[in-house]
């Protein structure tokens, strides 16, 4: 496997098993393997790989290459990088797909500065142009696209949640698995996390909910978000928010949609108090319907909106979720 037909994938774990996104990103590397009779490759780097490396061969990698070491039971930037490095020296992929999370968006241009290449980050599209691949990704704040191609090897991209369908698992699939040794002893990193802690709820599912209720500066406080979690639980949503109220501390950071947050491609996006600036738009434009609560009849999310309230969601929230209990029978 190498040269420019081989895509390997950075995998990511959700509850100990593949994200949903990685799987996506499976998907596409499959769909590029398909236009150049290439392969497929995934790096699988955790505490304990056991039925992980089989279920990454389900979705669509012809290898897994899996270090497995205490030390991966969580992200860490430098020994996340030193063995994706070590993965790439094997597998000689043309392209590396990481996932634009958190730690994909930490990970990859740490990884491409190693390999000495570039980094297209945020990337929503990734195709054949005249024989090379190219990366579109949103830019001036979300409102244009642009796309590139690198003239380097191997190009590295993180891809948005949502862009590709994650194909359905084939468990007759056959692949391999290259178990490899962790290249990096503890004690040759040079930063030690001493401490970790997670928000109370740190927007784990945000990317993974087929529907989402986000809060903006119209809340006017936290208290707002209580009404939304409220709504959220009884649609089964997961709950996100603009930039302003995860700044002014009403909500966990890590609740934030956007082009410097996350991104977001729920089946349906409920954006509540949110006037639907392009930063926003960015982290949700992909959503199938955005149904917008706004007391402005005039504000940019009614563009986006498929279904748009023109109200105080004071009064609208609370009696859509009386409405939606009589509709579930609770
Ligand atoms: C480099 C950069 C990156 C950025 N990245 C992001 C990002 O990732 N994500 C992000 O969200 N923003 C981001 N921003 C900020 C972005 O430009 C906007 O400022 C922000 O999205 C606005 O948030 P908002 O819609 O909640 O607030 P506002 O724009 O203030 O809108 C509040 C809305 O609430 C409505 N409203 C008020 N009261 C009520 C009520 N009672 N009921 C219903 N509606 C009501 C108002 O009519 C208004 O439309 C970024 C900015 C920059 C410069």
């Amino acid at each position: 496997m190498s040269g420019v037909l081989c895509t390997l994938v950075i995998a990511e774990l959700a509850q100990g098993r593949p994200s949903k996104l990685t799987c996506e990103l499976l998907g596409l590397a499959r769909n590029l393997a398909g236009t150049t009779g290439g392969a497929v490759a995934a790096a699988l780097l955790a505490s304990h790989t056991d039925g992980i490396a089989s279920e990454l061969i389900a979705h669509g990698a012809d290898r897994v290459y899996a270090i497995e070491h205490p030390m991966f039971g969580s992200y860490h930037s430098e020994s996340w990088v030193g063995a994706a490095a070590q993965i790439c020296k094997d597998a000689a992929p043309g392209a590396v797909l990481i996932g634009h999370t958190v730690s994909g968006a930490d990970l990859a241009p740490r990884l491409a500065f190693r390999l000495g290449t570039a980094v297209a980050m945020g990337c929503e599209g990734v195709s054949f142009v005249a024989d090379k691949l190219a990366f579109t990704r949103p830019c001036f704040g979300g409102n244009a696209r642009q796309t590139v191609s690198f003239k380097t090897a191997p190009a590295v991209a993180t891809v948005r949640a949502g862009c590709y369908d994650a194909p359905a698992p084939d468990r007759e699939r056959r692949g391999e698995v290259t178990p490899l040794e962790q290249p990096l002893g503890e004690e040759a990193l040079r930063v030690k996390v001493i401490e970790r802690r997670r928000d109370a709820d740190d927007g784990a599912r945000l990317e993974e909910a087929a529907i989402v209720v986000a809060g903006g500066r119209g809340l006017n406080g936290p208290e707002g978000f209580r009404l939304l979690e409220r709504l959220a639980a009884t649609l089964g949503a997961a709950v996100g928010a603009s930039r302003v109220p995860c700044d002014l501390g009403w909500c966990p950071r890590s609740w934030q949609i956007g082009l410097t947050g996350r991104t977001v491609q729920p089946d349906l996006y409920i954006a509540v108090g949110i006037s639907g600036a392009g930063h926003h738009m960015a982290g949700c434009g992909g959503a199938k319907a955005i149904v917008a609560v706004n007391t402005d009849r005039e504000a940019a999310i009614f563009k986006d909106a498929r279904f748009g309230v023109v109200g105080d969601y004071r009064q609208f929230v609370p009696a859509l979720i009386e409405e939606v209990r009589k509709l579930l029978g609770d």
